[in-house]
Formats: structure tokens, C-alpha cells, sequence
């Protein structure tokens, strides 16, 4: 299975080689200004199964929290994906094109959710990571 997914200025493409791991809709304050957005959803991949197909020069990352950071076009702003250790270890499901095969299972840090934003489907939320994560 090959999934792919890009930038709003299509500069940027990546390409998966397999499946995508957890997904879920993370509600902290960061994800929030960086998704511009209620929450920001993302799935988990695993390092050695991405690789930026086209534009990686145009790929910045900020750094977010110590060794972590957050990737994004510097041509047109997509957020892409997050990377550990400069290792992209989540993309945004946003940018995924087509069916990216996982659904959210959860809303996370959800305890910093936005005042104007009212969670009304049935899955599972946590106040910050969900026990065990
Ligand atoms: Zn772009
Ligand atoms: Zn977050």
C-alpha cells in the first residue's frame, strides 16, 4: 500500500510506503495555531516507511518542543507533519490525498480545547495523551 499527500502549492509531495498507524484529533494550543483550526488531526507513520517524494528543500521545520517539530511548506504554509529527532513520525491527515485507510479514534488534549468549539461526535476524549500513549 502507497499513500501520498502534498502541499496546498503541490511544491511539496510525500509518499508512504505502507499504512498509516493511530490517528486522532489533537485539541492542545499548539495544534490549534498551527492548523490555524479547532484541532489539528494526525495519524502516526512510521520513520522509515516516509520519505519526501518532491520539495523537501522547501520544507521547514519548527521546532516546536526540545527535538520536536513541526513541518510545513515554506511556500504556501501546509502543515505537513511532525517529526522527532528530525524524523517525520506524524502527517497531518489533511494533506493526505484520498483515503488516508484510518478514521480518528480519539480526541486528545481535549482539556485545551477551544472555548468556541463544540466536540458532538462519540469518540472517546482525553484531557491531555490517552493512558498508555
Ligand atoms: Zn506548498
Ligand atoms: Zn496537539
Amino acid at each position: 500500500m502507497k499513500i501520498e499527500g502534498g502541499c496546498l502549492c503541490g511544491s511539496v509531495r510525500y509518499e508512504i510506503t505502507g499504512s498509516l498507524g493511530d490517528a486522532a484529533n489533537c485539541h492542545c494550543s499548539m495544534c490549534r495555531r498551527e492548523h490555524g483550526a479547532a484541532y489539528g488531526s494526525y495519524a502516526t507513520v512510521k520513520p522509515d516507511t516516509f520519505r519526501w517524494a518532491t520539495g523537501a528543500e522547501l520544507v521547514t521545520v519548527y521546532e516546536s518542543s526540545p527535538g520536536g517539530g513541526r513541518c510545513f511548506c515554506s511556500k504556501c504554509g501546509s502543515t505537513l507533519g511532525a517529526a522527532q529527532e528530525g524524523k517525520v513520525g506524524w502527517i497531518t491527515l489533511g494533506t493526505v490525498k484520498g483515503d488516508p485507510g484510518v478514521r480518528p479514534m480519539a480526541h486528545i488534549f481535549a482539556g485545551s480545547k477551544a472555548p468556541w468549539h463544540e466536540i458532538i461526535d462519540d469518540l472517546p476524549q482525553f484531557e491531555e495523551f490517552p493512558p498508555g500513549a
